[in-house]
């Protein structure tokens, strides 16, 4: 089963400290940012998303994400069926990552 949000797209990788009240926010790949008490931080930029805390109740995960674009999701279309083409992945998950692609196209955008 592929999550709803599977294409989503970091736009944002940011933290906020309730300890020190200061929020952080990661802008490239080895961007390590630590909030000022250093309870927090985040790492990773738009590339992924990895941060830690001393106690989660200080932390409050503020990175965002936006939904894939028409494009974005008849790009992963395409590759599902090149990949199907040539056996690359799995075919079970690359039939589900499919599917999820056309299942958004439908809710997202009508097409
Ligand atoms: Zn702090």
């Amino acid at each position: 089963m592929i999550p709803n949000d599977y294409f989503n797209k970091l736009v944002r990788n940011a933290a906020y400290c309730t300890k020190c009240n200061t929020e952080v926010e990661s802008k490239h790949r080895h961007d390590f940012v630590m909030c000022k008490c250093g309870e927090i931080f985040v790492d990773g930029g738009l590339s992924y998303v990895r941060y830690g805390f001393v106690d989660d109740k200080t932390f409050i995960n503020r990175a965002e994400y936006r939904q894939p674009t028409i494009e974005e999701l008849k790009y992963e279309i395409a590759k599902a069926n090149n990949d199907l083409a040539y056996g690359l992945y799995s075919k079970d998950h690359t039939t589900a990552v499919k599917q999820k692609a056309q299942e958004l196209l439908k809710d997202l955008y009508g097409i």
